[in-house]
């Protein structure tokens, strides 16, 4: 499949579909966004400030209103250094900052775009539900539709529960685990990353078990009381106290890491044998190893899913999925409680809709061909000019360890990669015209749009930024960890 032309866009225009227009003052001297800005004609609710300031200006702007500038930790490039590029719009492969500079963008929202930026299917879809509202507080059609996608798409998702982010979805999945069983204890693993849930922001990660200590300032010990941290790709010995296990199928917070054979099948008999709960966080693999996800992939079925990003379309989501009898226990049905006003929201549900209505194993198929290939140039981009660096693939998911070419199976083997090492690479592509994520442990993402010929300028922008980094000073430090 390849990306849409552009008379393939008009037909999704005449179609009925509405595309945003971005007004153009044609005036780089109005301040952005500020009343002389509307008075020229500017609509803020589209307007991208495109044209009329800088990445710095914004960003400083930014810092004064939103903590650190940023909405989401890992955007504000503490780890890499330097200012964040801020976004005026993308479409398909590229993003465009500010200042109309174009990248090749190799984040895809942190794998929540699969189809590329701005695909006409999802704009399309996206618009039409607009005009009919954005948000009812009420069942509708498109939710029951979403719903059956997951559970035609995942043998052990009976029913799904939507939400809002996968943050919501994996705390929904503790607390129903927990009410469903009723055990408290939930066992996860260092170096995973299940959102900012208090229950899962344990710390851990030495190589041994560690019970109760939280990863983060405003977690109480109590919150994580009960929550155990064990080592990736280790299966642990549980105990009935277990209500949960908690994985990611392949580990995409801590470069990609791949399960060992017989991990995954090992947690499953041993929640078995114990009678806890085998949660799958699929919010990364969700439909991205395999149109059915990691669960399909690994022929393993968990008892709880959770889900995110691909399945709606880049706008906010989270699903939890499972075993009906276990799902059955969320109210109004059974005893643990779960809401949210904007939950199966309309616009979310149609751009989830139109993703998986092309997402299907050939499309992830080609996908992760893209994705092997943008691996591949990247090693051998590296490998020419001395920097060390290794980019493990799992579909089309694509991992950067730098300065370790031993494998990596769990996060005290993640922790080696060479974080200022990542940083000078990650400036270097930037400056290149490669957009990757400002931290050493997340995952690049292609999508539709990545075509041969940006597969190309990607391998033309790592040899210059191979070379780039083997030589440049170093940058700010990183820290351990993933925080998108
Ligand atoms: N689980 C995993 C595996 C994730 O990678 C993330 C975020 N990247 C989350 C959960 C949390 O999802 P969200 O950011 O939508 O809350």
């Amino acid at each position: 499949m390849s990306w849409p032309s552009e008379d393939d866009k008009r037909v999704a225009h005449l179609d009925g579909a509405t595309v945003s227009v971005i007004p153009d003052t044609g005036s780089r001297a109005i301040p952005f966004c500020r009343d002389d800005c509307r008075a020229a004609g500017c609509v803020p609710t589209v307007c991208t400030g495109a044209t009329f300031t800088s990445n710095d200006e914004v960003f400083e702007r930014s810092q004064l209103v939103i903590p650190g500038g940023v909405n989401s930790s890992i955007r504000a490039y503490r780890s890499v250094g330097g200012t964040p590029r801020v976004i005026a719009r993308a479409e398909g492969p590229y993003v465009w900052d500010v200042e109309g500079r174009r990248y090749i963008d190799l984040v895809q929202s942190y794998g929540a775009v699969i189809l590329g930026h701005a695909h006409p299917a999802v704009t399309a879809a996206v618009s039409a539900a607009a005009a009919d509202g954005t948000s009812f507080g009420a069942p509708t059609p498109r939710e029951m539709k979403l719903a059956e996608a997951i559970v035609e798409r995942v043998r052990s998702v009976e029913r799904v529960r939507l939400m809002n982010s996968g943050t919501e979805a994996t705390s929904a999945a503790v607390r129903l685990a927990r009410g469903f069983t009723g055990r408290d204890r939930i066992v996860t693993f260092a170096g995973n990353f299940h959102g900012a849930t208090d229950a899962l922001l344990a710390a851990g990660g030495s190589g041994v078990a560690t019970l109760g200590l939280p990863g983060t300032a405003g977690v109480p010990a109590s919150a994580v009381a009960q929550t155990m941290v064990v080592p990736y790709n280790r299966v642990p010995p549980l105990d009935d106290s277990v209500a949960a296990v908690i994985v990611e199928p392949v580990a995409a917070n801590m470069g990609v890491v791949v399960p060992m054979a017989g991990f995954l099948q090992g947690l499953r008999d041993e929640c078995d044998r114990v009678g806890a709960l085998l949660v799958f966080d699929e919010v990364i693999t969700g439909f991205r190893l395999d149109a059915g996800g990691a669960q399909a992939k690994f022929d393993i079925d968990a008892d709880l899913t959770t889900y995110g990003k691909v399945i709606g379309g880049g706008l906010p989501v989270g699903a939890l999925g499972g075993r009906a009898d276990i799902m059955d226990s969320l109210s109004p049905l059974g005893p643990v409680f779960h809401s949210g006003t904007l939950s199966g929201n309309p616009l979310t549900t149609a751009a989830g809709l139109a993703v998986l209505d092309l997402l299907d194993d050939d499309l992830v198929m080609e996908l992760s061909a893209r994705a092997r290939r943008v691996a591949a140039l990247l090693r051998d981009a590296c490998a020419a000019a001395g920097f060390p660096a290794q980019f493990p693939v799992a579909g089309t998911l694509v991992g950067t360890v730098c300065g370790r070419m031993a494998p990596v199976y769990d996060f005290d083997d993640a922790r080696t990669t060479d974080t200022v090492a990542y940083a000078r690479f990650f400036h270097a592509m930037l400056d290149a015209g490669v957009m990757m994520a400002p931290g050493a442990y997340e995952a690049m993402f292609v999508g539709l749009g990545h075509d041969d010929d940006v597969l190309d300028a990607i391998g033309v922008a790592a040899h210059s930024a191979a070379v780039g980094a083997s030589t440049a000073s170093a940058a700010a430090p990183a820290e351990a960890g993933s925080e998108n």
